[in-house]
């Protein structure tokens, strides 16, 4: 069977799994138990609707996921059909950044690719961050500056609460030496960012948002 699940799908599925988890602790009435499995399940199916018989028994394996235990058990089977976020070469990088010199890479072997949407990493030499994704297949590459204070708020890219900086990015204006600044606050810590993401759209929104 093909892995047939991408990262921030499998983080929607965590999600619900732990609702469901904690509908159980929660509460003693049956049917409000029961009424969160079915939200649950029904909103799974409709995010992964053209599964093979395969896949979809895979999935549906939740159905018997009743404490933290076996949902641990459950993600964890289904992590090994999870669509990592690929390697990238140091060539792929320089032709996302061209006119970056002697860009420092990101650490892929300290990385969990299957719970990665997207690359962030700073480099020393620029003092930048750098991101990396993939757009209908594409790799799509940003860059600006990560403020070094950080505060609560809501990230643009996850949408989840947590410390966020700002991160402001330059484009250049129609006129010669003119530049644009845009700026938007992201959670500070990329992993943490990545693990919240449970719909892509909002980084393709906040992509397209610099890149306008
Ligand atoms: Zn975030």
């Amino acid at each position: 069977m093909d892995n047939f699940i991408y990262p921030h799908q499998f983080h929607y599925i965590k999600l619900h799994a732990k609702t469901m988890v904690s509908a159980r602790s929660n509460s003693t009435d049956t049917n409000v138990i029961q009424a969160v499995k079915e939200m649950a399940i029904e909103r799974i199916k409709q995010l992964l609707p053209n599964l093979t018989k395969e896949q979809e028994d895979t999935l549906m394996k939740i159905d018997q996921v009743k404490d933290k235990e076996e949902m641990e058990q459950f993600l964890q089977q289904l992590k090994q059909h999870v669509i990592p976020f690929p390697t990238i070469s140091d060539k792929q990088i320089q032709k996302a950044f061209p006119k970056v010199k002697k860009l420092q890479t990101p650490d892929f072997e300290q990385m969990d690719r299957k719970e990665t949407v997207y690359l962030r990493w700073f480099d020393k030499g620029s003092a930048k961050t750098y991101m990396l994704l993939l757009k209908d297949n594409k790799l799509t590459g940003i860059q600006g500056y990560l403020e070094n204070s950080q505060h609560k708020g809501i990230c643009t890219i996850c949408n989840g609460l947590g410390e966020v900086a700002l991160f402001t990015s330059e484009k250049k204006g129609q006129m010669r030496g003119t530049y644009s600044k845009k700026g938007n606050y992201i959670c500070k810590d990329p992993v943490t960012c990545n693990q919240n993401i449970t719909d892509i759209q909002p980084l393709h929104t906040f992509v397209e948002h610099l890149k306008a």
